[in-house]
Parts: structure tokens; C-alpha cells; sequence
């Protein structure tokens, strides 16, 4: 069981545990995006494990009747012991959400692994219209990326970028990834048919998309964390089709930390709970 200090941020340390969060978020209007938590595998076989557990769990969200996806690292499914071992696992994965009609994203992880990762997104959505690939504003290189993603049929999700990237190849200051954010969006109304999810929190990027769809009319999504912003999730799933993205399973220790030293608010959430008030 995750204990209640850290339920704010993952869904539950099995896939049970996870499809009944899901199923309650759906009540409210928002689907989901299942990460099962792992990355930086060196070895085949953690890869070979979470690729498995990836192809259940969208065996278990299609018996259950329940309209999730799942969302990949890919250095989770092989990327850091090889691309060949990467595509090989994401391939399977793709294979069994195509048998349930499923829809597969690919985390973005740190600049080297950009050209692979956006490569084997590229090749899948030609076959299968179910995926797409996260890209982040903070890299220089995105608008140009985003060009030739626009003329593929998946999804694309714009985020700021978690990676801590050189100043060489992206923008590192506040107001400069916020400027780039906008700028991508702006591309990726005018240059898209669809298919754009807005991966964040922030009010004034989502009110920049909700203008650009009212004057465009370009179809998009919402995507944000569990335990961030959650009753904005919800009002705006009213208007807006809106994701949450909830991680679930054994590792999510690492996972709490990370959200908990983000911001000063969490880790004043986490040590209430753990004072008892
Ligand atoms: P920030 O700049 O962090 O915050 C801007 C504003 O948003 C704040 O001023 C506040 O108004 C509001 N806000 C933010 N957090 C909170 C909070 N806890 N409570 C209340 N208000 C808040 N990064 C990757 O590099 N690769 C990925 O594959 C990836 N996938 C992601 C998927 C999803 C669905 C999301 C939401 C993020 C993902 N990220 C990914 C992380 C992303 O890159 C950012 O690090 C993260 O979303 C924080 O940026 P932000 O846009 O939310 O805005």
C-alpha cells in the first residue's frame, strides 16, 4: 500500500489499485494517462518486465470497460541499453494496445535521447494512429521538430521539459521556456489538424491554447498530474477534454520526492501530513 503521505501523487502500487483511481476520475469527466513508475534501465530484464506489465495493463483498462491509455519512458523499455531493444519493447506494447484499440504516449526524456525517441514515434504513427510523443519547449530544436511532426497522424504533448539541459541547446530561464511555450503553440494551432495536448499546469499557457483553439478552432486536450491542480482538472474537463496523468507502482518513492521538493506548497503538504496536521 502507498502510504497517504504520498497517494496525493500515484494512483497505487498495483494495477487494481490504479484501475479503481481511474475509474473514479471518469465519474468526474477526466481520463487517464497510466504510468507504470521505472526508468534508467541497464538491463534487459526490468525492461522486459515493465514492457510485460504495460501489455496487461491495457488488457486489464479494456476489460474493465475504462477509456485510460498509458504513457512509456522510453529509457524505461530498453532506450539506455539500446534503440534496437527500445523499439523491439515498444513495439510489442504498441501491438497489444492496437489488439485494444488502446492509445500509447512516449515520454520525452533528456536531450541524447530526443532523434530516438522522436524516430520510433515517427514510425509508429504511420501505422498507428493511437500514439504520440511528448516534446518539450525548453529545447531549441522543438519548433523545428514540431514541423515535421505536423505532417504525421498521432498526437504530440508540449511540455516545459523536466530536464535540467545546457544552455547551448535550450532555454533555461523562466520567462524564456514560457515564451517558447506560447511560440510552440502558436506552431503547432496553425500547423496541426488536431491532435495537440497541452502537457501543464499553468493557467496562462492553457489560456493561451484555449484562445488559439477559439480563433483557430484546432481540435486539443489538457493533460496535467495527479495531485496538481486537481479541481481545476475537473471544472475544466466541463469544457475541455482533460487527461490526468497518474503514475502507479512499486517504485514511487523517488517519484514523491521529486513532486515534493518541486514546489514549496507540496513540501508543505508533505510535512503536515507526516505532523499530523
Ligand atoms: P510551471 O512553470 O511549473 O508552473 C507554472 C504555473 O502553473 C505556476 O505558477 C502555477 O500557477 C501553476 N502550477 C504549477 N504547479 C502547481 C501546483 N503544484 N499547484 C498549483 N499550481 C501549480 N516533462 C518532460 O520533460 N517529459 C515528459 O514526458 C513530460 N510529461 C509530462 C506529462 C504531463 C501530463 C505533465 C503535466 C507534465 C509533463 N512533464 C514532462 C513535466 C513538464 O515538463 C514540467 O516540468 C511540469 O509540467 C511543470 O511545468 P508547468 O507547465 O506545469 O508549469
Amino acid at each position: 500500500m502507498i502510504p497517504p503521505i504520498a497517494s496525493r501523487f500515484v494512483a497505487g502500487e498495483t494495477p487494481a489499485e490504479l484501475l479503481e483511481h481511474v475509474s473514479q476520475l471518469e465519474e468526474k469527466g477526466v481520463r487517464t494517462i497510466c504510468n507504470r513508475l521505472g526508468e534508467h534501465y541497464e538491463q534487459p530484464e526490468p525492461a522486459r518486465e515493465d514492457r510485460d506489465a504495460y501489455c496487461d495493463l491495457l488488457a486489464d483498462i479494456d476489460n474493465a470497460g475504462l477509456g485510460a491509455c498509458i504513457s512509456v519512458k522510453p529509457s524505461q523499455i530498453g532506450l539506455g541499453i539500446g534503440e534496437e531493444t527500445f523499439r523491439e519493447n515498444l513495439g510489442a506494447i504498441v501491438d497489444r494496445a492496437a489488439t485494444h484499440g488502446k492509445f500509447v504516449w512516449i515520454d520525452m526524456e533528456d536531450h541524447p535521447t530526443t532523434d530516438a525517441t522522436l524516430d520510433a514515434y515517427a514510425d509508429h504513427a504511420t501505422e498507428y494512429e493511437r500514439v504520440g510523443v511528448c516534446v518539450q519547449a525548453n529545447l531549441k530544436r522543438t519548433p523545428e521538430d514540431l514541423r515535421r511532426l505536423a505532417d504525421l497522424p498521432g498526437k504530440v504533448r508540449l511540455v516545459k521539459g523536466a530536464y535540467d539541459e545546457p544552455a547551448a541547446i535550450a532555454h533555461r530561464k523562466k520567462s524564456g521556456v514560457n515564451e517558447a511555450y506560447r511560440d510552440c503553440l502558436d506552431l503547432m494551432f496553425e500547423e496541426f489538424d488536431g491532435g495537440i495536448a497541452v502537457g501543464s499546469h499553468d493557467p496562462a499557457m492553457i489560456e493561451h491554447a484555449t484562445r488559439r483553439h477559439e480563433e483557430l478552432g484546432t481540435d486539443f486536450e489538457i493533460q496535467m498530474l495527479m495531485g496538481v491542480r486537481e479541481e481545476a482538472q475537473i471544472e475544466l474537463a466541463e469544457e475541455y477534454d482533460v487527461w490526468q496523468y497518474a503514475p502507479y507502482g512499486g517504485k514511487w518513492l523517488s517519484y514523491f520526492y521529486r513532486r515534493t521538493m518541486e514546489r514549496k506548497e507540496n513540501l508543505t503538504f508533505a510535512l503536515r501530513a507526516i505532523v499530523g496536521r
